[in-house]
């Protein structure tokens, strides 16, 4: 089931890619594995899935010994400080960094360990109160603030949309996300690029694709419908 699901997710960001004008491999597939068995996993892995997504640190500690060690992990969830030291060195990029105050952890263990880590700032692009992120004005201060700090790299932005049925609901925010990258990108900031964009879910990654997306992060389009986490 699953290589079926990589294969139909595959074709479709191909359309999209062809829709927008863009080569297939401008935008990355991340499979989003949270709550899913190591098992899955590796039928992902073996259809070909490389870069895998998780949102809690713990489950993400749990599965990286188990897997074959090609895989790029990527930290998709609200990350805690205290818990910044214990995946700094594990995983090819941070997508949720949604405050000076986490970046500079992140630096601080980085420099420890002797690493450098790709972040992502997150926006909370909606609006939405339920969600993390940093609101789309606070982002160009934050991201200058960051630039200076050893050891940490931006690579770009990361949004979470709001869960709707008709992904082009979702299409402006996708839009918004794509100008605040451009802005940023013609400040010229010193060790800032704005080559990521990590948008679009199961429900809308096409449309994100369409926008402007270099990562999407697919989870039930993958692995199917997950249990609902407390
Ligand atoms: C769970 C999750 C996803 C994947 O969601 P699906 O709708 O299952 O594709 C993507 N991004 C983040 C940050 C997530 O927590």
């Amino acid at each position: 089931m699953i290589e079926e699901n990589m294969k139909s997710v595959d074709e479709a960001i191909g359309g999209a890619c062809g829709r927008a004008g863009r080569a297939r491999d401008e935008v990355t597939l991340i499979a989003v594995s949270k709550t899913k068995p190591v098992s899955l996993l590796r039928e992902a892995y073996d259809a070909g899935a490389r870069d895998f997504g998780e949102n809690r640190v713990q489950e993400l500690l749990d599965k990286i010994p188990e897997l074959p060690s090609d895989i790029r992990w990527h930290m998709i969830g609200h990350l805690q400080r205290n818990k910044v030291k214990y995946i700094v060195d594990k995983v090819a990029m941070i997508h949720s960094v949604d405050s000076v105050r986490l970046a500079e952890e992140i630096s601080r263990e980085a420099v420890k360990k002797g690493v450098f880590v790709d972040i992502l700032i997150e926006v909370n692009v909606a609006g939405e109160e339920s969600k993390f992120g940093a609101a789309v004005w606070e982002v160009p201060k934050m991201v200058e603030e960051i630039a200076g700090m050893p050891s940490v790299r931006i690579r770009g932005l990361m949004t979470i949309a709001p869960y709707t049925e008709d992904p082009e609901e979702n299409r402006q925010f996708f839009r918004d996300l794509k100008k605040l990258s451009v802005d940023i990108e013609h400040k010229n900031i010193d060790n800032v690029d704005m080559s990521v964009l990590s948008m679009g879910m199961t429900g809308d990654y096409s449309v994100a694709i369409e926008e402007g997306a270099t990562c999407v992060r697919v989870g039930t389009g993958i692995f199917g419908e997950r249990r609902p986490q407390q």
